[in-house]
């Protein structure tokens, strides 16, 4: 029996969240509500020795084992819409729908405990704490607690489309990131007196161009990828050379093998240059996260899903953004599914809003999906 109150119930618990906003890693009122809601039903807490986020087990079937991930936390921005539920804490916001992927997730636990006797397979129901700073997911996989998950579906707010819109894709969806930092060592000298010193500054300057060819010469145009510097910077004096420089900056692609490729190049011609000047460098390189790939199959069954539950289903746009959720599908099959949430700012700006009118059907279709999914083979 479906308990008719639960969508009005579902749009006070995304209230609630929304005017609670919590950052990554303190998401603890987050998660004791979450608790609180699931646990009251009977539903299964897998334990996970993590502070915060929650996975839950549901089902007794012996088909496939089906992850399902919302994450939870917010973000440092000052909220400013003038809904009646904006954020109460100052500077704290749920400004990438976070608190809509919670209440979302929840609603499909609450819809999949009522259907346990029947479910074919068990659905592991992640509450992932930490995306925004790319370190949530790992936490959970590596506490072990989604290891038995043959698949796993993961959602994100879209306000570029109305609601009822699901925005689906087969292949690359969301982009690996890595973080890079380099410092150049030069030895520094008197400005008057160049030929005794080292100098980093045109190093720099040569190297920050030579890196902006990795993307455009070695990589296929057809294939997108982004090499950005965000930060150089070297002395602090208008009459000294000085000992160092450093640059800063982030790779963004979708193929493994081109960001295998512009490590590569980056490696090569980072050193190369240096040592054409006669310094030296450290490289320090971060592979932050890898790309979301979306299953053919599963995405298949994703639209056929989205058709029979009345949704309109567009093409998934690609973004060079990063998501976490790529973690979950190291060794497994996995779908990102965009809903729509109504038109708004974009994800992130301090305008950025949820339509509320979005959770339910949302909670519905990931329930569904979940439960079908068990009929498939893994
Ligand atoms: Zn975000
Ligand atoms: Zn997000």
């Amino acid at each position: 029996m479906t308990d008719t109150n639960l969508p009005a119930r579902l749009g006070e618990i995304f209230r609630q969240l929304h005017r609670h906003p919590e950052l990554a890693l303190e998401e603890f009122e987050s998660t004791r509500l979450v608790k609180q809601v699931l646990t009251e039903q009977g539903i299964e807490l897998v334990e996970t020795g993590l502070n915060t986020g929650a996975v839950f087990r549901i089902g007794h079937g012996n088909g496939p084992v089906i992850g399902l991930r919302g994450d939870m936390d917010a973000l440092p921005i000052q909220e400013e819409t003038d809904l009646p539920y904006r954020s109460c804490v100052p500077g704290k916001m749920h400004a990438c729908g976070h608190d809509f992927h919670t209440t979302v997730v929840l609603g499909a636990a609450l819809l999949l405990k009522e259907r346990e006797a029947e479910l074919p397979g068990q659905a592991l129901v992640v509450f992932q704490p930490a995306e925004e700073n790319t370190k949530g997911a790992k936490l959970v996989v590596g506490s072990g607690a989604v290891d038995a998950a043959q698949a796993f579906v993961g959602i994100h707010s879209y306000p570029s489309f109305p609601v009822g819109t699901l925005g689906l894709k087969t292949g690359p969806v969301m982009a690996a990131v890595d973080w890079f930092r380099v410092v150049i060592r030069g030895q520094g000298a008197h400005a008057a007196q160049p030929h005794k010193s080292v100098d980093p500054v045109p190093v720099m300057a040569v190297l920050i161009t030579a890196l902006q060819t990795v993307v455009s010469r070695a990589i296929d145009p057809f294939s997108p990828a982004v090499l950005s510097i965000t930060h150089a910077e070297a002395g602090r004096a208008n009459n000294v050379i000085p000992e160092t420089a450093v640059i800063e900056g982030t790779v963004r692609t979708l193929r493994p093998a081109d960001r295998e490729k512009i490590r590569e190049c980056f490696h090569r011609i980072t050193e190369s240059v240096c040592a054409a000047w006669g310094a030296g460098c450290e490289i320090d390189w971060d592979s932050a996260i890898a790309a979301v790939i979306n299953d053919g199959r599963l995405c298949d069954v994703g639209r056929e899903m989205a058709a029979e539950m009345g949704f309109a289903v567009k093409e998934q746009e690609d973004t060079m953004g990063g998501e976490d959720f790529s973690e979950f599908l190291q060794n497994r099959p996995g779908l990102f599914v965009r809903i729509g949430t109504g038109l708004s700012y974009v994800n992130h700006h301090p305008r950025f809003a949820v339509d509320p009118d979005a959770i339910w059907p949302a909670s519905r279709y990931c329930a569904a999906l979940t439960e079908r999914l068990m009929r498939e083979t893994f």
